[in-house]
Order: structure tokens, then sequence, then C-alpha cells
């Protein structure tokens, strides 16, 4: 059973979807006029883990990712980019995809864009004039924040404590400080569309319940995004999306915590942003995400690189574990009895680590699960008689399942590759993976002797293989 802590309620609550066995899931999406962060990608990994651990216990999910790719931020810096918004929004799609495939997030089912749905999104708009919820004003419409009694209930604020906060800039034609455009009047220079109201282009928050109903439907079940979206973005949404369907949006929402670097805020004018692909020419895929996994998802996680380096550390541990246990299954003969202990313990591993995602998602506590695996392989391999095949087998399709959960590594069973080794010229590099290659073919005709006379014999003049889930690497030690 799980159960997810919900802003909406405030509470944890068991999950039950509304329709069984299907999931629909929609989380928002990067604006695409910069390279994605570390704290934009905590949010991604976490829902694509989520999503991950919803496959696992059988369900089939639907996920949405959007694009913003119609918004201010496009506009201002495509000017100082010298583009087009358009091409620059196109720039920065492509990044996302680089990045996100490089922390090994699974695609969404789709990624649709502001710019490919602005008829859904008039048509949401017109609704809600039609409903007496919005109104146009001077080539804008504006969504009357007072004509829909639930406003505030995600955010648990009441309107008049807004007030304080609501101004009208000009140029807005606001009947009330609290209301917000859905449409905004094109200005010179800027993307626009026609619409009923003249040309011009949505506004943010609609552009999200306009695509998440045309791909999920009204009472989807989970809306996710970081924390910084509550108020205003998703308390507009649901203002929007139950004012003009008279439905349930969403039904569970879910909200990520910040990253702060050495407990300060992330921001530009600190200068302490960390864009993804910077971290990924540092450090792996599997430790950053090791990293994002390591602290629940509504906790606020704080950023170092020694942090990162234990991370690096963690990743190793995981793929010498790998090794070992192919090497181990590979030398074990078939039959054979006894592994009855280490079977028990593999049974009460995968408990845990199912109770640990089902108490609202901690992959804090199943990542020590995978770590607990690892110590009983390492036990279990090393014992005066070790478990036979069969058991070995099932110890590695839980290390493979723990894996498929947290998407620690790529999947690439049954194929390793042989990795660039760090460390050495050129030339090294190449005799070693020339070395390298030959012992993978003598292991491939089970030829353990010549294996481990490559293995020992490289040993002696100081280098070292690793086995690992990338495939085989090798370091001076
Ligand atoms: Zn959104």
């Amino acid at each position: 059973m799980i159960e997810v802590y919900n802003t909406l309620t405030g509470s944890k609550e068991r999950f039950v979807p509304a329709e069984p066995g299907r999931v629909r899931v929609y989380v928002c999406g990067p604006t695409t006029y910069n390279y994605i962060h570390l704290g934009n990608a905590r949010t991604f990994v976490i829902f694509d883990t989520v999503r991950r651990y919803l496959e696992y216990c059988g369900f089939k999910v639907v996920f949405i990712q959007n694009f913003t790719d119609v918004d201010d931020k496009i506009i201002k810096r495509a000017a100082e980019e010298n583009t087009t918004p358009h091409a620059l929004a196109q720039k920065y799609t492509r990044a996302y995809y680089e990045d996100a495939d490089g922390l090994n997030v699974l695609r969404a089912d789709v990624y649709p864009r502001v710019s490919e749905h602005i008829a859904e999104i008039i048509g949401l708009i017109e609704t809600l004039v039609a409903g007496g919820f919005a109104y146009a004003a001077g080539g804008d419409v504006y969504f009357s924040v007072r004509r829909y009694p639930d406003y505030g209930k995600l955010s648990g604020r009441s309107p008049d404590e807004m007030l304080s906060g609501a101004r009208v800039e000009p140029g807005e034609n606001k009947r009330d400080p609290l209301d917000f455009a859905l449409w905004k009047a094109a200005k010179p220079g800027e993307p626009k569309w026609p619409s009923p109201w003249g040309e011009g282009r949505p506004g943010w928050h609609i552009e999200c319940s306009a695509m998440a109903l045309k791909y999920l439907g009204a009472d989807f079940d989970f809306h996710g995004g970081g924390a910084d979206l509550i108020f205003p973005h998703h308390e507009n949404e649901i203002a929007q999306s139950e004012a003009a369907t008279g439905k349930t949006f969403a039904r569970y929402w879910l909200h990520n915590g910040f990253i702060t670097v050495r407990q300060e805020k992330m921001s530009k004018s600190i200068g302490n942003v960390f864009l993804v692909r910077e971290v990924l020419e540092r450090y792996p895929a599997s430790a950053v995400r090791l990293f994002l996994l390591g602290t629940h998802y509504r906790s606020p996680l704080d950023y170092a690189p020694e942090y990162l380096e234990a991370a690096v550390r963690g990743a190793e541990r995981l793929s010498n574990c790998f090794g070992l246990l192919t090497e181990a299954i590979a030398k074990a003969a078939s039959g054979g009895e006894g592994g009855d202990i280490f079977t028990d313990s593999l049974s009460s591993l995968e408990a845990d680590f199912r109770a640990a995602m089902d108490d609202d998602f901690n992959s804090a506590r199943a990542l020590a699960c995978y770590f607990d695996l690892v110590r009983e392989v390492n036990t279990a391999v090393h014992a005066v008689s070790p478990p036979p095949k069969k058991v070995l087998e099932q110890a590695m399709e839980l290390f493979s399942a723990f894996n498929r959960v947290l998407g620690i590594f790529p999947e690439k069973e049954g194929k390793p590759l042989i990795m660039k080794a760090a460390g050495g010229d050129d030339f090294t590099g190449r005799l070693l993976e020339l070395i390298i290659a030959v012992r993978q073919e003598a292991r491939i005709r089970k030829d353990w002797a010549v294996a481990d006379q490559i293995r020992e014999g490289l040993k002696e003049i100081g280098i070292v293989l690793e086995d690992t889930v990338e495939g085989v690497r090798w370091k001076k030690v």
C-alpha cells in the first residue's frame, strides 16, 4: 500500500488510482530559456523515480511533462542572445533531452509544448469567460480570483492574506489585484497568435491546465513539481481547471524541496548555480542520482562537492558488487543446495525496499536497502561455502530490480561496455583496452585460467580491473 504526502490536504494519504491499474501523472517541465541546473534535475529525477516505482508495482503509468516554450523569460533571453524566442526554445529543449538522458531519466509519454497547444489554451479561456470566471480587458484576459471560492486551498492562503502581496503592474487591466492573466495582448516584437480577444499569447498558468487536461483528462492522479510552484502556479492551475470543468483537477499534489549550496539558496546573483551538464562533466550520472535520491524528496537537499565525492564511492561499491556477483554466478556450478539463509535475507531486503518506497517514496531508505544488499552479497560470495548459482541469480535479479527503480545505472544487461579508462596516456589506455578485450573473450569461452592470469598479471604491475554495470574499468593503484 503506497502512502503519499498530499500538499492539498497537508497529510499522508493512502494512494488509490482513479482507474484501477493505471496512474496518470503530470509534472511541470522546464521553461526552455536556459540549461537545467541541479535544482531542476532534482524534480525530474524524483518524479522519474516515482514513475519507475509505480511501474515496478505493476501500474501502467501515463507520464506527461511539458515544455514551457512561450514565456517572458524566453523573450528576454532571446533578445540578449540575439536570436528568436522560437530558436532559443528549440536550443534549450534539445539541451534538456541531453541532460535528462544523461541522468538516466526515462522519457515521458508526451512532452507537450505551449506553442503547439494555443488552440486548446484559447478554448479553455473561452470556457472560463463563458462561465463568468474570466473577463477580457484591453486585449488581455484575466481570471477573476474572487469568483472561485476555493482559491487558496493548495497553498493554504486566504485571498485577503494574498492581497498584501498583490499589485497591478503598469499596463495591466485587472479589476482586482488578485486576478491573474490568462491571455496577454501582443506587444511589439513578441510572439503572438490570433484569438477572440485580439493577437496575443497565453499566460503561464493556463498553459499547464490546458495541456494536462488534454492528455490526462480531469481527476488525474499525481501532479508534481518543485515546492516553489505551489503558489501561485499550482494554485492558479487548480482554480482555472476546476472552474472550467467543475471536476477535481489532480488528486494528489507532490512537491519536492529545494537544493541549497552549503546551506545557501542557489541563485544566479550569488553565482552558485550548478548546471547539470557541468556536474555531469565531473561526476558520473550514477553518483549524481545517488546524491539526489539520498535525501527524502520533501526535505531540503544541501549540495557540496564532498557529498558528490561520497556518492562516487557509493556508486563504485554498487558497481563492484555487480562485478563480484557476475563473476560468482559465472563460476558457480549449476545445481547445489543451501543458501537458504541468504534467500531469506533477500526476501526481507525486498520487503524493506518496498516498505521504504511505499512510505511516500522514501528513496533514502530504499537506497539504504540497496547498500544492505551489497553487504549481504559480499558476505555470501566470500563465505566458505557460497550460495548455489540459482540463489546468486536471485540476488542479481534483486540488484537489477533495485537499480531499475532508482535508475542509478543505465540498463545494458548482458552487454558490458569497455569504458575509456581514467588515467594513463592514450597508448597505455589503448593497450589496456586490448588486454581487457582478450580477457573478456576468455571469459566468454569460460577460460577462467586465462582470464584470471590476465587479472593477476595486471595486478602485479599495479593495474586493477573492476567489473562494473557500465563495463570493465581499470585503474592504477
Ligand atoms: Zn505547470
